[in-house]
């Protein structure tokens, strides 16, 4: 079942690969990341105006960085930007030594811990991880032999995390301990048939529903949190590839996306590829956390 949604293109941004978007509710932005460019963005919805960061390398991830500015996952590691001065500070080494791999999609737990996964560059084995970045810079291996670490998520009683392996098609859910930031008991939530896209970024509403991009598969999937599925968002492009929610009342689904790879007829069809995309569902998101480090 597809709901007809009235969604609007708000920045035709041609990103190579739009990702990672995130709503600032410190000045009402949604920062978002263009990651093979190494591009941050900050989108201001009142006036349309996009303002531009270059990182100087690949941007997998994004948080909000209670201290100021943001914090990253950039190609080798963690890191924390400085938007006033354009530092870039590495706070952390988890890929450096692997320059066959990049950071990929992270998000911070309520706690302010900062989570991001990792992936290879030539996009198969199982060469990824997920890492935990503490309060205190350290860094804590999560899982490995993850193939592209991806969306992440959790309930709204923090006692579920969600975890996506974009190459294992599907989302994977735990028990999620807020105070220790432990996770345990995997189990498999939602199976993407191939043919219905690769499933990438994600954003948990206040219902506890999951909201899964389907990159190459032209939408985003809510499903309920006992993973039955609910509806689909259409977009006019194939590559959907994260979503969260932003504005006053969090009732705002912005939606990035990419237009890496294409070719120029795939781009005469789909001319907003690499477009930020919103819309509003009728549900609201949650609060973002920062992380507070
Ligand atoms: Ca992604």
């Amino acid at each position: 079942m597809d709901t007809a949604q009235e969604i609007e293109m708000v920045l035709n941004a041609h990103a190579e690969t739009g990702e990672g978007p995130v709503w600032d509710f410190r000045d009402q932005s949604l920062a978002w990341i263009d990651v093979t460019q190494g591009l941050i963005h900050r989108f201001d919805p009142d006036t349309g105006h996009d303002e531009v960061f270059n990182a100087g390398e690949h941007v997998g991830a994004l948080a909000l960085r209670m201290a100021g500015g943001y914090a990253l996952a950039v190609r080798g590691g963690f890191a924390a930007l400085d938007t006033d001065s354009g530092v870039l500070e590495v706070v952390a080494d988890t890929e450096v030594a692997v320059p066959s791999n990049r950071m990929n999609d992270g998000k911070c737990d309520s706690a302010g811990r900062f989570w991001a996964g990792s992936m290879a560059y030539a996009e198969s084995g199982r060469e990824g991880s997920l890492y935990r970045l503490g309060r205190d810079h350290s860094v804590t291996t999560i899982l490995t032999r993850l193939g592209i670490s991806n969306g992440l998520g959790w309930s709204p009683d923090d006692r579920v995390m969600y975890h996506i392996d974009s190459l294992a098609g599907g989302v994977d859910a735990y028990d999620f301990n807020p105070e220790t930031g432990q996770i345990a008991k995997r189990r498999r939530l939602v199976d993407v048939a191939r043919d219905d896209g690769i499933p990438d970024g994600m954003t948990v509403d206040a219902d506890g529903c999951l909201w899964v991009a389907l990159w190459d598969g032209g939408c985003v999937r809510r499903y309920r949190p006992n993973g039955t599925f609910e509806r689909a968002i259409r977009l006019p492009v194939r590559q959907v590839s994260c979503c969260t929610f932003g504005g006053p009342d969090l009732g705002d689904l912005y939606i990035t996306t990419a237009a890496r790879g294409l070719s120029a007829l795939d781009l005469q069809k789909q001319p907003g590829a690499g477009g930020l995309f919103r819309c509003r569902p009728g549900v609201s998101g949650l609060a973002t956390h920062p992380y507070d480090g």
